[in-house]
C-alpha cells in the first residue's frame, strides 16, 4: 500500500485518518461471485470518498470462467497478480456440482481447486470466520431466546495449513484387513504465528481468547496449550482460558454470549466454525478473511457461489461487504472505515431492507443491487 507522506503528514497534525492508496485484486469467480463483488466495490468506493482514501482493484480469473478461458482453475499469472497486491477480495468459486462442465475432470481441474492453489499460494494459513447475531435478524437464529440473552459477536480463528488435513495418510491391506491412517501434526512455529493473530486480532476486540484443544488426549493438544501460554505472556492485557473441543460444540449452544476470539486447530476450527454460522441463521451475512504471516488477507463470504440464483439480482450481497470491511480493518488498519461499513449495514437492517434469503414478514424486499447501493448511502463517519 502507498502512503502518501505529505497528506499523511497534514492529516495527522488534523488527528484525521492517513490517505491511503490500497491496491486490491478482485477475483468475481463465478455464480453470484460478480454480483456480489460489484456491491462491496461499490461499498468501498464510498468508504473511499468519505475518508479520503484510494482503492484500485485489478481484476484476475479464478474458478470455472478461469477453466473456459484457460483451461484451468488458476494461472500462475493470476496467482502473482494476487501475490503483488495488498489484499484480495473474493466472490466465490464454483458451478452445479451435479450439471456442470467444470466437474468432468481431475479434481485437481475443477473449480473449487483454484481456492486451495490460492491458499496454499499465499501462504494464507490463518482463518477468521466472525460469526455475529443481528439483532434485526434475531428470529433466524435456532437457539431459544433465554440462550441468546444480548446476543452473540465471536470470531473463529482456524490454523489452516497444518494438523490433520496436511498430514501423511494411506490405506492399505494390514494383516488382511483394510486399514487408514491420518496422522495429526504441529510444530511449535506453527502454533506461535496462528496464536499471535488470534492475540492480535483480540486486541482489536473484547480481549478474550478461549484456545480450543483435546489437551485431555492428543500431544499436539498439548504442544499447542503450552505454545499459546508462551505466546499470552506477552499479551497481558488479553484474558486467556483454554476449553476442551466436545465442551466448546456444547458451550457454542448452551451460552454463545460467552466467547470472544476462539482459537484453534485446522479440523477442531473446520467444525467449530460452520457449529458457529449455522447459530447466527443467516449464511448471507457471514464473512471471513484468510491471513498470511503479513498484513496481507484474502477475503470473502463463508457462502458459496449459489448458481441457483446468479444473475437473477437476488443474492445477498452483505456477507461480501462485511468481507471487505475485515480487509480494511485487518490488511490496511482502518478501523473507524470498517466501523462505518458495518454500522451502515446495521442502519440498513434496521430500516427493514431484505434480500430474500433473509426476508421476514413487514420488510421490504430488495434485490442485490439496491441493497449495496442503500448500504453505499449509509457509509459515513460516525
Ligand atoms: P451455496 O452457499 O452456494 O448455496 C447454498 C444455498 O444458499 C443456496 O440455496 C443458495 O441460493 C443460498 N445462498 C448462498 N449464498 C447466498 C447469498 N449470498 N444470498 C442468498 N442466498 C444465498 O452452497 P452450495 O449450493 O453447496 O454450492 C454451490 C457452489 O459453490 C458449488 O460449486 C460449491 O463447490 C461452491 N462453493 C464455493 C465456495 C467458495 O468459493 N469459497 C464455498 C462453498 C461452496
Amino acid at each position: 500500500m502507498i502512503y502518501d507522506e505529505e497528506k499523511q503528514l497534514k492529516n495527522d497534525k488534523k488527528g484525521e485518518n492517513r490517505d491511503m492508496d490500497c491496491r486490491i485484486v478482485t477475483i468475481p469467480g463465478d455464480g453470484i461471485g460478480p454480483e456480489i463483488v460489484r456491491e462491496a466495490c461499490k461499498v468501498l468506493d464510498k468508504t473511499g470518498q468519505v475518508f479520503g482514501h484510494k482503492f484500485q482493484y485489478t481484476e484476475i480469473l479464478m474458478g470455472g470462467c478461469s477453466i473456459d478461458a484457460y483451461g484451468v482453475p488458476l494461472t500462475e499469472e493470476a496467482l502473482e497478480t494476487a501475490r503483488k497486491s495488498d489484499a484480495v477480495l473474493l466472490g466465490a468459486v464454483g458451478g452445479d456440482v451435479g450439471n456442470s462442465r467444470w466437474y468432468n475432470v481431475a479434481p485437481n481441474l475443477r473449480p473449487e481447486a483454484g481456492l486451495l492453489a490460492i491458499r496454499k499460494g499465499l501462504n494464507l494459513f490463518a482463518n477468521i470466520r466472525p460469526a455475529y447475531l443481528y439483532s434485526q435478524l434475531a428470529d433466524a437464529c435456532p437457539l431459544k431466546k433465554e440462550i441468546i440473552g444480548d446476543g452473540f459477536d465471536m470470531v473463529i480463528m482456524r490454523e489452516l495449513t497444518g494438523g490433520l488435513y496436511f498430514g501423511e495418510r494411506h490405506t492399505s491391506s494390514v494383516d488382511g484387513v483394510m486399514t487408514a491412517v491420518d496422522t495429526l501434526t504441529y510444530n511449535e512455529n506453527e502454533i506461535r504465528r496462528i496464536a499471535v493473530k488470534a492475540f492480535d486480532i483480540a486486541m482489536k476486540r473484547r480481549k478474550k481468547v478461549i484456545s480450543v484443544d483435546k489437551a485431555n488426549v492428543l500431544d499436539s493438544s498439548r504442544l499447542w496449550r503450552n505454545v499459546v501460554e508462551e505466546v499470552a505472556k506477552d499479551y497481558p492485557e488479553v484474558e486467556l482460558s483454554h476449553m476442551l473441543v466436545d465442551n466448546c460444540a456444547m458451550q457454542l449452544v448452551m451460552n454463545p454470549g460467552q466467547f470472544d476470539v476462539i482459537l484453534t486447530e485446522n479440523m477442531f476450527g473446520d467444525i467449530l466454525s460452520d457449529e458457529a454460522s449455522m447459530i447466527t441463521g443467516s449464511i448471507g451475512m457471514l464473512s471471513s478473511a484468510s491471513l498470511n504471516e503479513t498484513k496481507f488477507g484474502l477475503y470473502e463470504p463463508s457462502h458459496g457461489s449459489a448458481p441457483d440464483i446468479a444473475g437473477k439480482d437476488m443474492a445477498n450481497p452483505i456477507a461480501t461487504i462485511l468481507s471487505a470491511a475485515m480487509m480494511l480493518r485487518y490488511s490496511f488498519d482502518l478501523d473507524e472505515e470498517a466501523d462505518a461499513i458495518e454500522s451502515a449495514v446495521q442502519k440498513v437492517l434496521t430500516d427493514g431492507y431484505r434480500t430474500g434469503d433473509i426476508y421476514g414478514e413487514g420488510c421490504t424486499k430488495v434485490g442485490t443491487e439496491k441493497m449495496g447501493d442503500l448500504i453505499a448511502d449509509n457509509v459515513c463517519r460516525q
